[in-house]
C-alpha cells in the first residue's frame, strides 16, 4: 500500500510539493482552511472585476517551464502568457515617468535618455547580473539548504566579494543618477529587505527584471494556481477546503498524522506549506525547533496595505504596472525595518491588469490594484486603511494628472489583520522572510524538521524564499528531501 503525506496549506510551494510527491507514488492529500485554494495568491472577483489578492508580478518565466517540465508539460497547455510591454514605468513626479520597455536595447536607450553614458554602465551590469542569474536560479537555488558547502562552487568563489558588498553600493557606485538607481534597486526589494542589506549577488534579480522581461497570465496569476490543481488532481492528489488544521499528531518523536477541524486524520508524514512559525505553534513546545525570540530577531520581509478598486473608466497615463517612487525611498525603508511605523509618505505601487487583459473588468472600466509595503506587527484598523488610501488617492490624481476618486465603484482593502486572519502569518507578514546575507540557504529555517521525524516544511519563510518562483523550488525541494527518508 503506498505511504499518505498530509500537506498543509495549497499556496504555491504546497501544490509543487503535492505534484512531486504524487508523480513518485505517494498518496497525497493538501488540507486548505480557507474556502478556495491558492494561498497568498488567490483571486478576489466582484461585480465584474477579477483582482489577484497577492502576486501579479510573473518574473522567472523558466522556473514555470522547468516546473511543468518536470511534468512532461508546458505553462502553455494551462494558461496563455502575454510579455508586457511596457513592462512597467516608474513615477518620480507629476507626469514625470521612466518607462522600462520589453527589451534590452530599449532600456539601454531609455537609460541614455536619462544619462547619457549610463547604457554602457548598465551593459556592464546586466552582463555580471545574467551571469549571476545563471549560477543561481539555474543551479545554487536547487539545493536544500541543508549545508554550507552548497555555496561553494568553483563559480561562485570567484564572487566572494559580490556576497560582502550590497546592492545598493554596487549600484550607486555605477550610476549617479539617483533615478536610474532607484529603478535598479527596486527588484531585490521582491526578495523582502532593503537594497542595502542585500547582497550584490543577488542582482540576478536585476536581470530577471531587464534581461526576461514582465508578463501576464491572460485572466490574471490564479491561472498559475489553477494550473497546478489541475496538473495535481490528474496525479491523484485530493484538495480539501475549508479544512483547517487545528494539531499535528506527534507519537514517540515522529509525525502520525493531523487533526483538521477537530477530526484525527493519521498518515505517514506531514509536509506544512503554511507560515514556519504557525506550523510550529501547531505542535507542543518540546517538538518546535525555533524559539519566539529567534522568529522576533529576524528581518521578515514586508506586510502590506492593499486596495482592489473598481474605477468606472479607463484611466490614463498608467501601466499595467506603475511604480510611485516620488518620495524619498530611504525614508519609506527605514518605517519597515528600522523603526516600525506608518510612514508618513508612503511609496505605493499600483497594477491595473484591465489595460492588457480585458477579461479583468468589464468594458471600458479598470480594475487597480494599490500596495503600500509596511512593517511587519504594526497596528491596523480601518481609520488608518482610510487615511491612506486617501493620501495615495491624491498623490495619485495630481502625478497621473487626472481625477479617479469619483470614478470609484467600490473597493476592497486587505492589511496586516487580513494576513494573520487568513493565512496565519507571522506578525502579517505579505511574502516571508527576507533573503539577506545571513538568512540566506543553509541560514533559512530547515526544510527537514530537527525535533520531529516525518516532518517537513515548505515555502516562502524556509529555502530558497520570498516569491512566486522561489515557492515552486521550495516545493521541488522539499518533496526531494522526503523521498530520502520514505
Ligand atoms: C501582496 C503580495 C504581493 C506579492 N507579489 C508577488 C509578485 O508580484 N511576484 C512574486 O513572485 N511573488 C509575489 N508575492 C509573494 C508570493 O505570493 C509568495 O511568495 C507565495 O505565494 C507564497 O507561497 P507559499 O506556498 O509559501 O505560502 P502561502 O501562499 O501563504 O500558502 C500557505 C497556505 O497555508 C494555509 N494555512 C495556514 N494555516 C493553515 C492551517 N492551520 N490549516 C490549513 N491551512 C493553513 C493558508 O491559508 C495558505 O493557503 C506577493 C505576495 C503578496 C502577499
Amino acid at each position: 500500500m503506498s505511504k499518505t503525506i498530509h500537506i498543509i496549506g495549497s499556496g504555491f510551494s504546497s501544490l509543487a510539493a503535492s505534484c512531486y510527491l504524487a508523480k513518485a507514488g505517494y498518496e497525497v492529500t493538501v488540507f486548505e482552511k480557507n474556502a478556495t485554494i491558492g494561498g497568498r495568491a488567490r483571486q478576489l472577483k466582484k461585480e465584474g472585476f477579477t483582482f489577484d489578492i497577492g502576486p501579479t508580478w510573473y518574473w522567472m518565466p523558466d522556473v514555470f517551464e522547468r516546473f511543468f517540465g518536470d511534468f512532461d508539460k508546458q505553462p502553455t497547455d494551462y494558461y496563455t502568457l502575454e510579455k508586457l510591454s511596457p513592462a512597467y514605468s516608474v513615477y518620480f513626479g507629476q507626469r514625470d515617468a521612466i518607462t522600462i520597455e520589453d527589451s534590452l536595447d530599449k532600456i539601454y536607450a531609455a537609460f541614455e535618455r536619462e544619462e547619457p553614458g549610463s547604457s554602457k554602465a548598465l551593459m556592464e551590469f546586466i552582463s555580471e547580473a545574467k551571469s549571476n542569474y545563471d549560477i543561481a536560479i539555474k543551479d545554487l537555488v536547487y539545493n536544500p539548504g541543508v549545508s554550507p558547502l552548497e555555496l561553494v562552487t568553483p563559480k561562485t568563489i570567484l564572487k566572494l566579494n559580490q556576497f560582502f558588498s550590497t546592492i545598493k553600493r554596487d549600484v550607486r557606485k555605477r550610476f549617479n543618477n539617483n533615478r536610474l538607481a532607484q529603478i535598479l534597486e527596486f527588484p531585490v526589494l521582491f526578495l523582502g529587505a532593503k537594497p542595502s542589506d542585500t547582497p550584490s549577488f543577488y542582482n540576478f534579480m536585476n536581470y530577471a527584471d531587464f534581461g526576461l522581461g514582465t508578463f501576464h497570465p491572460k485572466k490574471g496569476m490564479y491561472q498559475v494556481i489553477l494550473a497546478m490543481e489541475a496538473l495535481a488532481k490528474s496525479l491523484g492528489v485530493n484538495v480539501e477546503t475549508n479544512a483547517n488544521v487545528d494539531s499535528i499528531t506527534v507519537e514517540n518523536g515522529t509525525a502520525k498524522g493531523l487533526v483538521v477541524n477537530g477530526e484525527n486524520k493519521p498518515c505517514d508524514l506531514v509536509l506544512s506549506g503554511a507560515d514556519y512559525h504557525h506550523t510550529e505553534t501547531l505542535l507542543d513546545k518540546p517538538y518546535r525547533q525555533y524559539s519566539e525570540n529567534y522568529w522576533d530577531k529576524k528581518t521578515f520581509a514586508p506586510s502590506s496595505l492593499l486596495f482592489y478598486v473598481g474605477f468606472d473608466k479607463k484611466l490614463q497615463h498608467v501601466d499595467h504596472h506603475t511604480l510611485f517612487f516620488d518620495v524619498d525611498f530611504d525614508t519609506h525603508a527605514e518605517a519597515i525595518y528600522d523603526h516600525p511605523a506608518w510612514p508618513e509618505q508612503p511609496l505605493f505601487y499600483a497594477s491595473f491588469p484591465s489595460i492588457t487583459d480585458d477579461s479583468c473588468a468589464p468594458k471600458g472600466k479598470e480594475a487597480g490594484i494599490f500596495l503600500i509595503p509596511l512593517a511587519p506587527g504594526l497596528e491596523d484598523t480601518e481609520a488608518l486603511r482610510e487615511a491612506y488610501f486617501e493620501k495615495i488617492m491624491i498623490r495619485f490624481e495630481n502625478l497621473t494628472q487626472q481625477s479617479v476618486k469619483k470614478n470609484i465603484i467600490f473597493k476592497e482593502s486587505f492589511c496586516v489583520n487580513d494576513f494573520v486572519k487568513d493565512y496565519n502569518s507571522y506578525k502579517g507578514n505579505a511574502y516571508g522572510m527576507a533573503n539577506t546575507l545571513l538568512q540566506t540557504a543553509f541560514l533559512r529555517p530547515k526544510l527537514k524538521s530537527k525535533k520531529v521525524k516525518h516532518l517537513f516544511f515548505t515555502g516562502q519563510l524556509t529555502v530558497p524564499g520570498p516569491g512566486v518562483p522561489p515557492s515552486l523550488i521550495s516545493g521541488k525541494l522539499t518533496s526531494e528531501l522526503i523521498q530520502e527518508v520514505l
